[in-house]
């Protein structure tokens, strides 16, 4: 069995939020809680009581049930060292290289700035499952608000040495317009073009695409393929410096 049983929960209009359970501690988290009525109803529905908020970074969409959840359940807070003065009801800060227990599970911490300044993510490695926030999605990565292409690429390059059947639990539910543009810049990616036609499936029945593997993206992400001949012949930046097609994919998928 796995270290942690880990529960989807679809909210607002295209948010993961996500429960994880210790079952031989009962310790539980929810990872980035955009809301509390849905989080609530999962936990009891799950017969499991919250221990922990884990947050990835400070926007209203991750942190939004922060402060009620806490009031509700007397929850710990963990979240960015970073970006703590940004983390409402923080408790224990937390950063690059950090581990963090969960129960018998152990996280480790990446400082992955980029989409915020903040930005962390949690890998737990016994569980297979990397909570990502909005930094890596399905076939995209996260909008640049507070960091260059420079420090994004560093940031994903993180994950480089995680296993490829990492599960990337991300925060959002992007993966079809993430895929539209994925083909625009990479059409003749097989596996690309492959996975498009199952997620068309997916998303045609409601059902979601995520989370994905890590393996998966490397094989379909353009923001993992800076690298691709292909992906780079279709920007025009053969050879490039990889920064630089990476700046390229992201400006493009801005404007798509
Ligand atoms: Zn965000
Ligand atoms: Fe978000």
């Amino acid at each position: 069995m796995s270290e942690l049983e880990i529960k989807q929960i679809p909210v607002l209009n295209d948010n993961y939020v996500y429960l994880a359970h210790c079952p031989e501690t009962k310790q539980t988290a929810v990872v980035d809680p955009a809301v509390v009525g849905p989080v609530l109803d999962a936990l009891k529905e799950a017969g499991w009581t919250l221990t922990h908020i884990l947050n990835t970074h400070h926007h209203g969409d991750h942190t939004g049930g922060n402060l009620e959840l806490k009031a509700e359940t007397g929850c710990t807070i963990v979240g960015p060292r970073a970006d703590r003065d940004r983390i409402p009801g923080i408790d224990i800060e937390v950063g690059d290289g950090d581990s963090y227990q969960l129960g018998n599970a152990t996280a480790t911490v990446f400082d992955v700035p980029g989409h915020t300044r903040g930005h962390i993510a949690f890998w737990f490695k016994g569980a297979d499952a990397l909570f990502c926030g909005d930094t890596l999605f399905v076939m995209g990565c996260g909008r640049l608000f507070e960091g260059t292409p420079a420090q994004m690429v560093n940031s994903l390059s993180k994950f480089d040495d995680l296993p490829g059947e990492t599960r990337v639990y991300c925060a959002h539910e992007y993966t079809q317009s993430n895929g539209r543009f994925a083909l625009t810049v990479e059409p003749q990616n097989d596996a690309l073009v492959n996975l498009m036609k199952d997620v068309d499936a997916k998303r045609a029945k409601g059902i979601p695409t995520v989370p994905s593997t890590l393996a998966q993206e490397r094989a379909t992400n353009p923001f993992l393929r800076p690298s691709s001949a292909d992906l780079q012949a279709t920007v025009g930046l053969v050879g490039a410096d990889i920064v630089d097609v990476f700046a390229e994919v992201r400006r493009l998928k801005d404007s798509f």
